[in-house]
């Protein structure tokens, strides 16, 4: 008898422990691609994903009452992670545009950005926009750097645009002479050049000025009110700033 009831009561609170071990109601899946900085990149000293965007995301969430779970995707794949619900936030730099509107949605802006050209620092050939006939370009896939470069090649311009999964290694192929130039974000570009200030520099103005937005997925409104919310007090109270601060002052 003892054993039967052992048994019964392990079949009815199994489900309960199953159901447990699910996602937590209060637990936001934050999207990043971590080759990024300052906007997100691995923090080598913690093995943890760190920068501006991961500490907004997790200050907003906090406010909104979530706790944040923050994992690798592929940049390409962040949109379609969203839709399937494997993740709840897109949080990587990513650019508001109409084009990705019409599948997510966006919270308000949280910064301004813009794509900048990024050359070697011993090319007196390129010295902006109107340089860049017949040049091998490197982009990051699916990006704005990416679109703005086929455009251009489109055009007639550039010669070739060599798609990377990560900037990190357009960098790398720029350092080897691969590619002639790098279009991309301009504070990523100025994170990576601080970084390695005898191999590269930008030339020429701003490309196209955009603004960032987390992204998360259609039908979650409420979030994205809850999340705006938090974002203009943060704004209002001064840890904006502070964060800000933090993360764009080396
Ligand atoms: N801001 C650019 C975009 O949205 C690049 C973002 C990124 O590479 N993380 O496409």
């Amino acid at each position: 008898m003892k054993k039967v009831l052992i048994l019964l009561s392990v079949l009815i609170l199994l489900p309960i422990f199953v159901s447990g071990c699910g996602k937590n109601e209060n637990e936001l899946l934050i999207g990043t691609e971590p080759t990024f900085p300052p906007f997100e990149y691995m923090d080598e000293a913690t093995g943890k994903i760190d920068g501006f965007d991961i500490a907004l995301i997790t200050e907003m969430a906090k406010r909104a009452g979530y706790e944040v779970k923050v994992s690798n995707v592929a940049f390409d794949g962040l949109i379609a992670a969203l839709q399937s619900g494997n993740i709840d936030v897109v949080a990587s730099g990513m650019s508001i545009t109409d084009e990705r509107k019409a599948s997510i949605l966006f919270t308000d802006p949280y910064i301004d950005a813009g794509l900048s050209i990024v050359v070697s620092k011993n090319n007196s050939s390129i010295t902006g926009e109107k340089d860049l006939k017949g040049k091998v370009a490197g982009v990051q896939i699916g990006t704005t750097g990416a679109d703005e470069a086929n455009a251009l090649k489109e055009k007639g311009i550039l010669k070739e645009v060599k798609t990377y999964n990560t900037i990190d290694v357009a960098f790398l192929d720029l350092s080897n002479g691969a590619i002639d130039c790098i279009i991309n974000d301009g504070p990523v570009n100025e994170a990576y050049i601080k970084k390695d200030s005898s191999k590269s520099k930008i030339v020429g103005d701003v490309l196209v000025s955009d603004q960032y937005g987390f992204g998360v997925a259609k039908g979650s409104e409420e979030l994205v009110e809850k999340l705006n919310k938090a974002l203009g007090e943060i704004k209002a109270d001064g840890t904006y700033d502070k964060l800000v601060a933090k993360y764009f002052s080396n």
